[in-house]
């Protein structure tokens, strides 16, 4: 199951996914050969005042797709006998008192899979020689982001589940899911994310939040070039998924194949299908299984 060297063939790449999708020119494949690293220098120099023009006139507009991280922000919450993640604490150091008359500052406590987050693939059992969050390489932390809106679907049914069906369908409209980038899943849920209880939306058979089913999560793994699922609920897969076979899909096919996973994001209502350009910077934690992350879309207007 480690299929990992799909997502190498995407690291060679994603330079060049970057300029294309930084620059929203439609550039020529010849022209496009130029602005590659190792090309001449000075041509490809034109991108990055270009994009920094664009921001500053308001045509890119950089949109926050991160969940504040403060005590109260929905952490998941697993049954007995498992171990429980920390919530998001804050330690104050000093506050211009005696302890530091000068400053402010403080402490934080906090698991690594709390608020917006990202999964790296040793997170789960299926990867456990894969990169930590500190591997990941910085190249793949920027790229195209196909963001797919099924939020009318999960306010009729809190359990729905994204399928293959709906995703080629998706395609035939919108074009084909970015290579090297994300498929962000939209499902109304972020609205829910000031309430730990509405987030998790858990009763006696366990919690019931919209994900992805087994057989769309093994597809996106082994068949679509994305790099990664990104979702607006407490984890990419489902609130039922642990009695799925096998349980927790998303994070078993995805992580198991050296993909990534982005969790409680927000936001994405204000994204276009196709075009936005994400950047996930989790911390480079040694040895971790994911981070609290800022998460950020470019997008042009
Ligand atoms: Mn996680």
């Amino acid at each position: 199951m480690s299929t990992r060297s799909p997502t190498k063939r995407h690291a060679a790449t994603g330079s060049d996914l970057q300029v294309r999708w930084l620059c929203g020119l439609s550039v020529s494949w010849s022209g496009w050969v130029v602005l590659r690293p190792g090309g001449r220098k000075g041509e490809g120099m034109t991108v990055l005042p270009s994009l920094l023009s664009a921001l500053t006139e308001g045509s890119v507009e950089v949109i926050d797709l991160t969940a504040p991280l403060q005590t109260s922000t929905p952490i998941l919450q697993l049954p007995e006998p498992f171990g429980q993640t920390w919530p998001f604490e804050l330690a104050e150091i000093s506050r211009y008192d005696d302890r530091g008359p000068g400053w402010y500052w403080n402490n934080i406590r906090t698991g690594e899979h709390t608020g917006t987050h990202f999964d790296a693939p040793v997170h789960w059992a299926t990867s456990r020689d894969g990169e930590d969050v500190a591997q990941v390489s910085p190249g793949r932390l920027v790229g195209p982001a196909a963001v797919l809106d099924f939020s009318d679907q999960a306010s009729q049914d809190p359990d729905f589940l994204l399928e293959i069906e709906h995703i080629t369908g998706w395609q035939d409209e919108h074009g084909e899911l970015p290579e090297g980038g994300w498929l962000l899943y939209r499902t109304g849920w972020d609205t829910r994310s000031s309430s730990q209880e509405e987030f998790l939306n858990a009763d006696h058979t366990g919690p019931h939040t919209p994900g992805i089913s087994v057989e769309c999560a093994r597809w996106l793994a082994e068949e679509a070039p994305i790099l990664g699922v990104g979702v607006e609920t407490v984890g990419t897969d489902a609130g039922a998924a642990h009695s799925f076979e096998p349980a927790f899909p998303c994070h078993s096919y995805l992580l198991g194949a050296g993909k990534y996973g982005l969790t409680q994001l927000r936001n994405l209502v204000r994204l276009p299908p196709q075009g936005a350009v994400l950047i996930a910077a989790p911390l480079p934690i040694v040895g971790g299984s994911g981070s609290p992350a800022r998460v950020l879309a470019l997008v042009q207007r």
